[in-house]
């Protein structure tokens, strides 16, 4: 028996009892006739002790462990003399009767402690070693919990969860698709699912009414801290249900993790917001609700033919940032760095701020003081405040404002992960025009129905833009966590969004025939959602890199260091699946 209680078990109980654990040398430390070792597993760290009065070769053993060597020790549990109360184990030590090396190991290249040396690129070539820390396993283990209550909820909920294939065709949810060849039908691809929207649609045809599935999808699309090119959905599907049927269900799921995984109860329904009013008051389709700095509009009140700027500017719009009318030049001028920033790419910001001596800016020379004075009452403003306002192309504008809004909550410590603002945003239009190639996109995913009342406009093709959606996403501190719609369900309908999309007949046919076919036999209404498991691990744990929470995570250019993946294959592998590579 390799052991008889964890690294994380014993308690002061349990002094006097013999017992056996197995681990890893996380430290040992010689103090002349004394060795104490910390052995280390999942549950937590024991103290070994050695003395070489007792057992002098023992001793002399367990001097010549390095980190990391794999050890099983047998002895006596005691008391300890100074304890440690940091840990649950800290009021007792084993006093080693027999001592047993399984394995050896190499120094690690990094230290495994809470906090490591270790960079990003040597713990993601060692991952293995990287996993063995507290807080990166602690991630895993919280990933665990969430999975667990996740499928509890759905279960209770009638849910059941349905595997889906892997090797299929694509399904487009905005990104490029992984392929994959195929040996035995040469020149033919498969693709890994985007997700597995129509395969859930599929099962509602099928009549099992409510799916879902914890399940990998592939995108192959450019890397960012949250996005990994493998990831994680919780999905699902519904079937005979309307928009408020589903958003609340997932609302209550979203409630259930909250309780039973954070224990935080949230009573109130959640917030819905039209994606319209979104766009107006925050500038972005995923406002962060921790704070305020709600966007006004100024065009009525700024243009009045004396400053330019303004007067050109398709919107002025501002925020006001509470008490930070005392800000230093030097901090004003790095705001204003921050949106002069490639990425974000503004001119510049007009401040008004409100001090003892009244409303000062800096565009003074351009407007009265009763002119200000309205400006303030726009954004309730109150002295002490400073109000922060951009102009130019308004879709632009907004979202340049937005990245000011968020950095100015992150200045003031108003983005605290441990406070959450869940709501929901809702109506979002159903398509978007991609202005370089002048064609129309589906905002969600093509089988998103349009709104009953604006259906005929898709079928006329008469101002798509205009088409609104039953499209909903679930937003929490400023991140998408995930997303839904009513589908069709119909094959005349979704026929004719293919045609908007510029799809040809045919080549709908080609590539959704399978699902338009369904749609002929009998498709009940149905709509669901997809929420990105990894991102909801991240948010509850605190962290936004999600890589944080994934065993074994792609690094930015989507490799896999560790295994070293992509990689070559074999010239006869290449043959077999009848494929050159230039
Ligand atoms: N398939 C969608 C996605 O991956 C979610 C959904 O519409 O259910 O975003």
């Amino acid at each position: 028996m390799f052991r008889t209680h964890t690294c994380g078990e014993l308690r002061l109980s349990d002094a006097g009892k013999t017992v056996t654990l197995s681990g890893w040398v996380q430290r040992a430390r010689d103090l002349g006739g004394m060795t104490f070792v910390d052995l280390r597993d999942r549950y937590g760290i024991t103290q070994l002790s050695f003395n070489t009065e007792r057992n002098k070769a023992l001793c002399e053993e367990a001097r010549q462990l390095g980190r990391e060597f794999v050890v099983q020790a047998e002895g006596l549990v005691r008391e300890r003399e100074s304890k440690n109360n940091n840990i649950p184990t800290g009021e007792v030590e084993l006093i080693v009767t027999d001592l047993k090396v399984l394995n050896g190991a190499k120094t690690p290249p990094f230290t495994i402690e809470e906090e490591t040396d270790g960079g990003d690129e040597l713990r993601m070539k060692y991952r293995y070693l990287d996993l063995r820390r507290n807080p990166v396993r602690k991630g895993l283990e919280l990933r665990h919990r969430m999975a667990i209550e996740v499928r509890n909820y759905l279960s209770q909920q009638n849910f059941l969860e349905v595997e889906t294939p892997v090797l299929i065709k694509s399904t487009p949810e905005g990104a490029r698709d992984f392929v994959v060849p195929s040996r035995m039908n040469q020149g033919e691809f498969y693709a890994l699912p985007q997700s597995p929207q129509t395969f859930k649609q599929l099962l509602m045809v099928a009549g099992l009414d409510r799916y879902f599935q914890i399940v990998k999808c592939f995108r192959d699309e450019d890397l960012r801290a949250d996005r990994q090119p493998e990831f994680t959905q919780i999905d699902c599907e519904m079937a005979f249900v309307e928009q408020d049927d589903i958003l609340n269900t997932f609302e209550g799921l979203a409630k259930h993790l909250f309780r039973t995984v954070l224990g935080k109860d949230f009573t109130e329904p959640f917030l819905r917001m039209p994606f319209d009013e979104a766009m107006r008051d925050y500038g972005c389709d995923k406002p962060d609700l921790r704070f305020g700095m709600k966007f006004h509009e100024l065009n009525d009140l700024a243009q009045q033919g004396r400053f330019k700027v303004f007067d050109e500017a398709e919107l002025v719009v501002g925020i006001n940032a509470e008490g930070c009318a005392n800000w230093s030049r030097k901090q004003t001028d790095a705001l204003i760095d921050f949106v002069k920033r490639p990425q974000i790419g503004a001119t510049g910001i007009v401040f008004v701020k409100w001090t003892e001596e009244g409303l000062k800016s800096t565009v003074d020379k351009f407007y009265a003081p009763e002119d200000l004075q309205r400006w303030a009452h726009r954004f309730g403003m109150k002295e002490g405040d400073l109000l922060c306002i951009m102009a130019g192309k308004a879709d632009k504008t907004r979202k340049q404002l937005n990245e000011l809004r968020l950095h100015l909550g992150d200045l003031l410590g108003l983005r605290d992960p441990w406070t959450f603002k869940p709501l929901w945003v809702v109506d979002f239009p159903l398509l978007e025009k991609d202005e370089e190639s002048g064609r129309w996109h589906a905002m969600h995913h093509p089988f998103t129905a349009p709104k009953p009342e604006d259906a005929q406009k898709l079928f006329d093709q008469k101002d798509p833009g205009s088409v609104r959606a039953n499209a909903y996403d679930l937003v929490i501190n400023g991140t998408e966590i995930g997303g839904g719609s009513i589908r069709i369900h119909d094959r005349a309908m979704q026929e004719a969004m293919f045609r908007v999309l510029g799809f040809t007949d045919e080549d709908a046919r080609y590539k959704f025939g399978f699902l338009m076919d369904a749609f002929e036999f009998g498709a009940p209404p149905h709509g669901g959602a997809a929420f990105g498991f990894d991102r909801w691990v991240s948010l509850f744990g605190g962290r936004s890199d999600i890589r944080e929470f994934i065993a074994f995570p792609k690094n930015n250019a989507g490799r896999d260091t560790m295994i070293d993946a992509p990689s070559r294959i074999d010239e006869i592998q290449l043959k077999e699946l009848g494929i050159r590579s230039v």
